[in-house]
């Protein structure tokens, strides 16, 4: 096979966004952190650094209010409190996204109704949403995948055009862009996870964005057990848990904010130093981006061609993984609606709520109405990616990738 490459080739270790080696966290967290323990103050709803960080992200990403919380799957549930649907009313949603994007749909009594994919992006378009658009519809979320942005303007003007809010999950895609507007501002409300192998993070934790008045008003209160701080007669307005971040996750989110934009400049450039090297293998696709997006590379992605390389995605991650390239064939695997809580509706008692209430055709959930998704998992090399990638992590996995794909070669 490849005789260059035998014994006296060196195994190399890729940074992981799972310890220290991949991630950024250092002096500047520890410093905040040291302030706030001083303070004594650990409550956001006391504290100045919850604050800080709000109005710093707010900023970032060009909107009028920012609120921290807990975690990702909660910004998209109190997003999901805000627009406030009746039990048995429809949220579109993707087919290929994280759970936490998908239970609070559920929680809030409404069905996800999940659209196709493109298989080149994995990310929904305004065909294959406006394809699940029922009178029923109250919500549109869109994944902005992997940190390539959804195709924004004909999105918006679909929903704009149905007079439906659009929430965006940027979980993944912090200061990814489209026509220089920053993804998070360009639908009703934006959602971000904090989560340890996020853009920037804080182990678990996350914040929501908007400048819809009404809807950032609502998801301030579901924050806060719908508690009026600082009302005249304040009461507990609504439904709603405790989703608020403290000082100390706040203390490390701002010193993480500061180093944002030179995480995703890295990442931009090794994703195009990786898409160049690999760009001309045959049987392997470099990212997809829309004209005028701004991909800031949550993960870096190949789209593998199983006619050209044997067993595709899957073979070559068996390859890449015996040179300590650790990626992940299919991604999620299967898609989200074939998980056992949808399949089997286990949700509340034996109620079968909400599904109970769904419209027949807003519940298929079946593969097999789902061409494009399984397409699109089948053919995905999720490849291991964080800012803390060298020039050389960047050479050996495109070394290797070439090795693997002349390897699986069909001829
Ligand atoms: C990580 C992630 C979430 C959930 O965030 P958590 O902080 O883990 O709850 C939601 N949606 C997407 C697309 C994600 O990647």
């Amino acid at each position: 096979m490849t005789t260059m490459l035998k014994a006296d080739e060196g195994l190399m270790t890729l940074p992981s966004d799972q310890d220290a080696t991949g991630r950024t966290l250092g002096a500047e967290e520890l410093a905040n952190l040291a302030e706030a323990i001083e303070s004594g103050t650990l409550t956001t709803t006391k504290g100045t650094f919850g604050k800080r960080l709000e109005e710093a992200f707010a900023k970032k990403v060009g909107v009028d209010h920012a609120y921290a919380l807990t975690s990702g799957s909660s910004a998209i549930h109190v997003a999901l409190g805000a627009v406030n649907p009746n039990p048995g009313e429809e949220v579109i949603t993707t087919s290929v996204t994280d759970m936490g994007a998908l239970s609070p749909i559920v929680y809030q009594g409404a069905i996800p109704v999940f659209a196709e994919v493109d298989p080149k992006t994995l990310n929904v378009t305004a065909e294959t949403i406006e394809e699940k658009i029922s009178d029923r519809t109250r919500a549109i979320i869109v994944t902005h995948l992997f940190g390539n942005p959804c195709k924004m303007n004909e999105i918006m003007e679909l929903a704009r055009s149905k007079g439906i809010p659009v929430i965006e999950d940027a979980a993944q895609s912090f200061l990814a862009s489209v026509d220089g507007e920053m993804v998070g501002s360009i639908g009703d409300v934006g959602c971000f996870s904090f989560q340890q192998g996020k853009h920037m993070t804080t182990g678990e934790g996350g914040i929501v964005t908007s400048s819809d008045p009404d809807l950032a008003r609502r998801m301030f209160l579901h924050i806060n057990k719908a508690w009026g701080y600082g009302d005249s007669n304040p009461d507990h307005y609504f439904l709603a848990l405790n989703y608020r971040m403290s000082e100390l996750q706040a203390a490390v989110a701002l010193a993480q904010l500061d180093k944002l934009d030179g995480c995703v400049e890295t990442r931009i450039q090794n994703a195009d130093r990786l898409s160049e090297l690999v760009g001309d293998i045959d049987g392997i696709e470099t990212p997809v981006i829309e004209e005028d997006a701004r991909h800031v590379y949550w993960r870096y992605c190949l789209t593998i061609d199983d006619s050209k390389i044997k067993d595709g995605g899957v073979g070559m991650a068996a390859i890449l993984k015996e040179k300590n390239i650790f990626t992940a064939p299919r991604y999620i695997q299967k898609p989200s609606f074939m998980c056992q809580v949808f399949q089997e509706k286990n949700t509340f008692g034996e109620s079968g709520f909400p599904f109970n209430l769904a419209r027949p055709e807003a519940i298929d959930y079946r593969s097999e109405a789902y061409p494009m998704t399984v397409k699109g998992l089948n053919d995905i090399l999720v490849m291991p990616f964080n800012e803390m990638f060298t020039e050389k992590h960047i050479e050996y996995v495109a070394k290797h990738v070439r090795l693997a794909a002349e390897a699986l070669r069909v001829n």
